[in-house]
């Protein structure tokens, strides 16, 4: 792609509404442009980044077996009247009326849907367990929207929802969703820690907020520090190895401000390994058992011919609040950095352009030919800025490799840069085999 063809509104100065960083660099950088209070388009750059990152939480579901729909935005009042949410969810759920007068909402989550769904086609208990999900844009009338992406009224979430038997069959649906979570989130370039949380209007007894350290997230986090050091890569998705590896977890404190009790996390964590600090909400996976089935009668034939309700889990990730996570958590030094795994383009070449002079171009316009015929997904800075301003906005976009070409350019090395690391000076055919090796 060229600079000069690219789609990318960039401002001069920080948008004095932003409040945080990410904020500040998505508006910035022209990924997102609001469209009314809490409710944004998405801009190309924006748009391709959160893709991205909707494509490693599909493929980490796929991984543990879930299988993905589609539900629609749009759900009848009828079955959230059926499970006693309609009265309960309160302002933040948007009810809209259809032109015959018939009551609908916006879906916030889609527990009665798909719930519905599941007790129209499964009868047997042959047929369990099952995950499902759906990768969708949900509605919640926040009372207050704010910081962009992070808590805004329209979002794009990935919600699985897993069916099963008994308890103990449910909690292992349990832990293969608190696995999938651990490796989407490691791909993401993020550590996020689960905490122990409270169900909130979902229900049940347990659940699992995945937190990300940010001083501008929301949610007041209390832990043993040593829950950061727990190696993930030592587990796969047998039963028995998540279990060992949940209870790794479950050995440290770490909890969110509304299971915090003062004597627990003094008697449970030294003094020296305590962290009380703050983070963003990334996911959170809930088990309710029959909370929904029961109402809506969601239940399923067992051998010897009773029936049983069968019992459900919720599990939830911010696909769009994890854009602008990812940026609270990178971004140093003015300095923006996408783990390659989003990265909107996975290296720019920056070279310094005269009006006068082509031979700059002409090499440039090489290289990129040669990216892009090896199907390297590259943006050219073809626009005549003087290089200083270039290097400036690139510090913004945060696309992870840049190939630079001075002005006294000369010779077939050219200089390979990490943004915010090192420079090289490297032959082409040596940049294409490191961008290539760099793939996941
Ligand atoms: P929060 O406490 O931040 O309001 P929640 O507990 O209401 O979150 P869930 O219902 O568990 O959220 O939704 C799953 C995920 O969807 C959350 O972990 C979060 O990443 C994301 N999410 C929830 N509400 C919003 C919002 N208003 N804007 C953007 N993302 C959101
Ligand atoms: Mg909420």
């Amino acid at each position: 792609m060229y600079l000069s063809k690219l789609f990318i509104p960039l401002l001069k100065e920080n948008p004095s509404e932003a409040k945080i960083k990410s904020h500040q660099l998505m508006l910035r950088t022209g990924m997102i442009k609001q469209s009314s209070t809490g409710i944004y388009s998405w801009l190309p750059l924006g748009f391709k980044i959160m893709k991205k990152i909707e494509q490693i939480v599909r493929e980490e579901q796929n991984k543990i077996g879930a299988q993905e729909l589609l539900m629609p935005t749009i759900q009848s009042a009828e079955i959230w009247k059926e499970s006693g949410r309609y009265d309960d969810y309160g302002e933040e759920l948007l009810r809209i009326k259809d032109r015959q007068g018939k009551e609908m909402l916006y879906g916030p989550t889609n527990e009665e849907l798909i719930t519905e769904i599941f007790r129209a086609s499964i009868k047997s208990y042959k047929s369990l367990p099952q995950l499902l999900y759906h990768i969708q844009w949900k509605f919640r009338d926040e009372l207050r929207p704010r910081f962009g992406v992070m808590r805004c009224k329209e979002f794009f979430m990935k919600d699985a929802y897993s069916f099963d038997l008994n308890d103990e069959e449910a909690k292992k649906s349990y832990n293969k969703m608190f696995f999938a979570y651990l490796n989407t989130f490691k791909r993401l370039g993020l550590t996020a820690i689960p905490m122990a949380a409270d169900t909130g209007p979902i229900g049940g007894d347990l659940s699992h907020e995945f937190i990300i350290l940010a001083d501008t997230g929301e949610s007041k986090i209390y832990s043993d520090k040593r829950i950061f050091d727990i190696d993930i890569s030592k587990h796969n998705d047998a039963d028995d190895s998540i279990k060992e590896l949940r209870e790794k977890y479950d050995a440290f404190y770490a909890v969110t401000d509304n299971k915090f009790k003062k004597e627990d996390f003094e008697k449970k964590v030294k003094k020296e390994n305590q962290l009380v600090t703050k983070g963003i909400e990334v996911g959170h996976i809930f088990y309710f058992g029959d909370k929904y089935s029961k109402p809506l009668k969601c239940s399923v034939d067992l051998q010897d011919g009773k029936k049983v309700d069968v019992k459900m889990g919720s599990y939830g990730i911010g696909v769009s609040r994890l854009v602008g996570a990812i940026i609270e958590s990178k971004f140093t030094n003015n300095v923006m950095r996408w783990p390659e795994s989003v990265a909107p383009f996975e290296v720019a070449i920056i070279p310094s352009l005269q009006k006068n002079d082509k031979s700059n171009y002409l090499k440039a316009k090489k290289i990129y030919n040669l990216l892009i015929k090896n199907k390297i997904d590259v943006l050219f800075d073809d626009t005549e800025d003087h290089l200083s301003a270039k290097f400036k906005k690139f510090d913004l976009i945060g696309i992870p490799y840049q190939i630079i070409l001075g002005s006294k350019f000369t010779g077939d090395k050219f200089e390979f840069k990490e943004i915010n690391g090192e420079t090289e000076t490297l032959f082409l055919d040596e940049i294409k085999k490191k961008l290539l090796n760099k793939r996941n």
